[in-house]
């Protein structure tokens, strides 16, 4: 028997292969000869809302509400969403974008860069770009070598490119038609956002506060990528003027809002706008969401004034044909808890003019925490209101729309402030839903330890924060810390009035970081969540009204679209950043290292999910325990420090990189030293660490991870090793 099904199934294989080619050649022929491809410029994105069964740029349109008008998926056809067809992206890693659907082609991006064009309708593929990004860039990143999405206009692609590159490829063919560098490389700069398209002209920001950069944004020529404007968020170190747009309002307004001295003079004292740059049609003008200072610790960063660091976490409004500053509100004044207002940016007509009138606005849920809506044309605070859990501000404002601070707040002295780092609300996109009149957040709650008192002069940090990246972090932590830890986290999916400025219901979550907002005409709510589920909202009560299991996580957020009369929802699955930084100990161990995947339902799609990796990660210590007190208390502080923003929390992996604890390489001191030190593994992304960190301390970080082991098997969270 056994011959006869190994030759069955080798004919099978090679008739499927043979059936894939033929598919494939029929799928190049139809979408790109019918229309020429992704003929999108900024009348068609303007009128998006009239045909709604096209997504046409990261928010869904200019808005970037993220609400769709289509309605053939509803509470009474819910019961019949089923797969139409599931793509497997090329590469591994977090999977944050929101894909684009113009004339039946879907233009989506995964980690490293990569980007992808595929039939809409069956999730063929016509054509795949990779930048080739190289493996050692990825320790430039905060957050994962993640990317959100494509913006697309007049036959081309465009894609921020993570080592810092805009390039425009063929929408038909994903050839590289220009390539520039948007950022001197030599420094941590990378690029996650998706760039958006406007008048001719495309735009990027940038990433890196975390590790010492200068943020701005960039505005360039469509056609030949030349550079039209520049707009930088921060002073330069001599305050001096860069040939900019920005010279004028840096001189005007920021220039004296920072001292002379200090961290920021060197590393540059951040702002990068990472996420939301929105162009706002009426007024004519782009909204820059810009992140936090670098490093976090303003008394580091700016040691001789106690000035608000202008434009860091801020909007700014900027005229979208010369990138002339129009306005600013700063929602966190001398940021010192990295709440980026880098978040997104929605507009709207909400009746908050005279006699109930409509008044156009900008709405943002930063990390912050606080819900703020400003009038669009000028910047004028018509609202802040805490939208969660905040203990960093007394939640009183002055008249200048300041918050007053907590004393505790600013003092840090191993204080729990929540919001933290991760934010209230963080890339997660969220959904307005202009019927309902709501706000649909994904709302995290995760306090953090910040502590300027200790082990900040002596840091080896490799984000550089300021603060002890190893507070609050017992050495040797009894059975149930973790769960105590886990306790204190939370979020919700939460329905916000932006009118009356209140919650009107919310889904809570025992674990944050639930997934990015489809809001639909239906009256429905999409979101995946770290569950795996991806589950429909009633948009007017919350109530819960399908769910599907999907094969890995989405953190994404879902879009939709049409085709030939049916109705598409498309969602990306695959472990979503942040998640590596804090997902060990939040969610317990990834179990599998599920691949990034497009999965797109349909109604009567009776497509197969596919099923889960199988997990052969053997959890048991690779070593036996080794070391003193004082060396596993070295380990935990450089683990702290240069570690865990990628490998986990107290050493309990997140699912994006390796669990250390089960790494053979943790037991054998060569093999480590040749990854740690020599950076045999630089092309997965881990780099040497050997210009960073002593020998000392690369041996105390296996010891402590060693220790981490034996403790999970003490706490019955792993096995023995087996004798033999
Ligand atoms: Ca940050």
């Amino acid at each position: 028997m056994a011959p006869v099904i190994r030759w069955l199934s080798i004919v099978f294989v090679v008739s499927a292969f043979a059936a894939c080619d033929q598919q494939l050649e029929e799928a190049v022929a139809t979408p790109t000869d019918a229309v020429a491809a992704a003929q999108v410029d900024t009348d068609r994105i303007k009128a998006a809302a009239t045909e709604p069964e096209m997504w046409l740029t990261y928010g869904g349109g200019y808005d970037e509400q993220r609400h769709s008008a289509l309605g053939q998926i509803n509470r009474d056809t819910l019961p019949e969403l089923g797969i139409g067809w599931v793509y497997e992206m090329a590469k591994p890693r977090g999977a944050e974008a929101t894909p684009i659907v113009v004339d039946g082609v879907m233009y989506v991006s995964s980690a490293w860069s990569v980007v992808y064009a595929l039939d809409a309708k069956t999730g063929d593929e016509l054509w795949v770009y990779d930048p080739k990004v190289s493996g050692k860039d990825a320790a430039k990143g905060c957050c994962d070598v993640v990317n959100r999405g494509v913006a697309v206009h007049d036959g081309k692609v465009f894609i921020g490119v993570f080592d810092g590159r805009l390039e425009a490829l063929d929408a038909a063919t994903g050839e590289v038609i220009w390539s520039n560098i948007t950022v001197d490389q030599t420094k941590p700069y990378t690029i996650t956002g998706a760039p958006r398209v406007f008048k001719n002209k495309v735009i990027i920001g940038n990433a890196g506060g975390e590790l010492g950069v200068r943020g701005y944004v960039t505005a360039y020529d469509v056609d030949n990528g030349d550079l039209v404007w520049r707009f930088y968020t921060v002073p330069n170190p001599e305050k001096r003027p860069d040939g900019a747009v920005s010279d004028e309002s840096l001189e005007r307004l920021a220039n004296d809002t920072w001292g002379d001295t200090g961290a920021w003079v060197t590393d540059g004292g951040g702002g990068t706008a990472w996420d939301s740059i929105v162009y706002d049609t009426v007024n004519d003008q782009v909204l820059i969401g810009v992140g936090n200072g670098s490093p976090w610790n303003p008394d580091i960063r700016d040691p001789d004034s106690d000035g608000d660091n202008l434009f860091l976490s801020s909007i700014l409004a900027v005229d979208a044909d010369t990138g002339a500053y129009r306005w600013h509100y700063q929602t966190t004044p001398r940021d010192r808890w990295d709440y980026t207002a880098t978040q997104q940016i929605t507009l709207a007509d909400l009746p908050l003019g005279e006699d109930g009138a409509n008044r156009r606005v900008v709405m943002q849920a930063p990390k912050n925490g606080f819900f703020y809506v400003l009038d669009a044309a000028d910047g004028e605070l018509i609202s802040a209101t805490p939208f969660t859990a905040q203990n960093w501000t007394t939640g009183q404002f002055d008249e200048n729309g300041r918050p007053e601070l907590v004393e505790e707040a600013v003092d840090l002295a191993l204080y729990a402030v929540v919001p933290g780092p991760t934010g209230a609300h963080n890339w997660h996109p969220m959904a307005f839903n202009p019927d309902t009149g709501l706000v649909y957040i994904p709302v995290n709650e995760i306090p953090f330890f910040y502590d300027k008192t200790r082990n900040v002069e002596d840091s080896k940090s490799f984000w550089n924060i300021g603060y002890d990246a190893a507070a609050g972090w017992p050495v040797e932590y009894p059975a149930g810390t973790l769960d105590a830890v886990r306790d204190l986290d939370g979020g919700s999916l939460l329905a916000w009035d932006p009118v009356k400025a209140e919650p009107r219901w919310a889904v809570p979550f025992p674990l944050p970081l639930n997934g990015g907002v489809l809001s639909t005409q239906a009256g429905l709510v999409f979101q995946g969540n770290k569950f795996g589920e991806f589950v429909a909202y009633d948009a007017e009560t919350g109530e819960r009204l399908w769910a599907d299991k999907l094969v890995g996580n989405a953190a994404a957020a879902p879009m939709t679209y049409e085709i030939d009369g049916e109705q598409y929802l498309s969602v990306l699955s695959g472990w979503g950043s942040v998640s590596s930084l804090i997902a060990g100990f939040t969610y317990g161990e990834a179990k599998s290292k599920e691949p990034a995947r497009v999965i797109t339902f349909k109604l009567g799609g009776d497509g197969d999910m596919p099923a889960a990796l199988v997990d052969n990660v053997v959890r048991t210590p690779q070593s036996p325990m080794f070391g003193e007190p004082d060396q596993h208390q070295l380990g935990m502080q450089r683990y702290a420090e240069s570690c865990h923003f990628c490998h986990g929390a107290f050493a309990v992996g997140g699912g994006v990189v390796p669990d250390l604890r089960w790494s053979a390489l943790a037991g054998n001191e060569q093999a480590w030293d040749l990854v740690v030190r020599e950076g045999a593994l630089e092309k997965q992304g881990m780099v040497s660490f050997a210009g960073r960190l002593s020998k000392e301390d690369t041996d105390a970080i296996r010891a402590y991870v060693v220790q981490q082991a034996w403790l999970a098997v003490a706490n019955g969270d792993a096995l023995p090793p087996q004798d033999g």
